[in-house]
């Protein structure tokens, strides 16, 4: 392995006297502000040294919000790349889906950290991609299904995104509250083929896909939340005006409740998932590609294409629902489609 391990006692210049200015949130310990900076810039090193995340002579993607996680995580993989030499090139890669009063003010603070940062910056829109904001499709399908049409639309145009650049890799900032949020959410729904891959920190689609990477994976909420506050970084804060009362709210609720009795419950609930093993006979979805645009996919059309389907229908619910029988009626009704206009050429 290229990069090494970075061990407390490394550091040149830590201060021989602590001042105690505050306790860690996820282990309780008392330290200072330059010992905070030490451990948690160490522990991220060690996640990518372990996980054997990059390579050296790699370009990695940031996946860029504005948000303090990937700020967080543009700072820090700009930090250690340097401190470790890693050989990385850096880029950071931005979505616009098209919220007035939000994505617009965060992509500030990301042209911000372009500057701030001096990475290259490729933004890509909903608008560009698939014609519609997500502005439109809220008039459309209301405020209660909408996270589902803008996660499915994202996470194809950061894929789309990586290609255009031709990176490695993409880095997010998903960080362990996240996880364990997606862990208990898995669990209560049952979704045994999510739960088994939703702790992996780096996840691959399959022949032809680019990776994605999770650095910040053990990586507390709060502390990111100290970190960027004590290191004056810039970044946005406010909430989706879309955002909803989702499922995800109350896992997250219940896990900040879990966190107030015992703050190790986070980092437990990672390892739980972690350490489970599913059954030979549970069916896990086989990936191939999507008929329609070539991307990876579980059914014959993916579910950005499904989506955008019933959008352009003026049916925005069609996507909604079970894929499977969707997709079947999707795919059945391209056919008729076919066969029709093959029969007006014979004709
Ligand atoms: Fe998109 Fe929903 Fe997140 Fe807003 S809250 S950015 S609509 S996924």
């Amino acid at each position: 392995m290229l990069i090494s391990m970075w061990k407390p006692g490394d550091i040149k210049g830590l201060p021989q006297v602590k001042i105690i200015q505050g306790w860690r949130p996820k282990t309780g310990d008392a330290l200072c502000k330059e010992c905070f900076y030490f451990a948690f810039e160490t522990e991220i090193h060690n996640t990518i040294v372990e996980g054997g995340l990059f390579k050296s002579g790699q370009v990695v993607a940031i996946a860029a919000s504005g948000g303090k996680d990937s700020t967080v995580l543009a700072y820090i993989l700009k930090l250690l790349n340097k401190r470790h030499n890693y050989g990385l090139s850096l880029v950071l890669l931005s979505v616009d889906e098209g919220i007035t009063g939000y994505r617009d003010d965060s992509l500030e603070t990301v042209k911000q950290n372009k500057e701030d940062y001096e990475m290259p910056l490729k933004i890509l829109s909903y608008q560009e991609l698939y014609g519609w904001t997500m502005d439109a499709i809220v008039e459309q399908i209301g405020r209660k299904n909408n996270c589902t049409f803008c996660g499915v639309f994202r996470r194809q145009a950061l894929d789309r995104g990586a290609a255009l650049l031709k990176v490695d890799c993409v880095a997010t900032g998903h960080n362990a509250d996240d996880l364990a949020e997606t862990v208990l959410m898995n669990v209560l729904r049952g979704d045994i083929a999510r739960l088994q891959r939703c702790t992996a920190i780096i996840t691959d689609a399959g022949e032809g896909s680019i990776p994605r990477c999770k650095p910040l994976k053990y990586t507390y909420e709060k502390e990111i939340v100290m970190y960027a506050y004590y290191k004056q970084l810039h970044y946005f804060s406010t909430e989706c005006v879309f955002a909803p009362n989702a499922y995800r709210g109350h896992a997250r609720a219940f896990l900040k409740d879990l966190e107030k009795i015992r703050p190790t419950a986070i980092i437990d609930i990672i390892h739980s998932g972690e350490s489970l093993s599913i059954r030979e006979d549970v069916r896990l979805p086989q990936l191939s590609n999507c008929s329609r645009c070539g991307f990876v996919s579980s059914q014959q059309l993916c579910k950005a294409c499904v989506l955008l389907d019933g959008l352009n229908r003026g049916l925005p619910r069609l996507g909604i629902g079970k894929s499977s029988k969707i997709n079947r009626s999707l795919a059945e009704d391209e056919e008729r489609q076919k066969i029709k206009m093959n029969s007006a050429i014979d004709f």
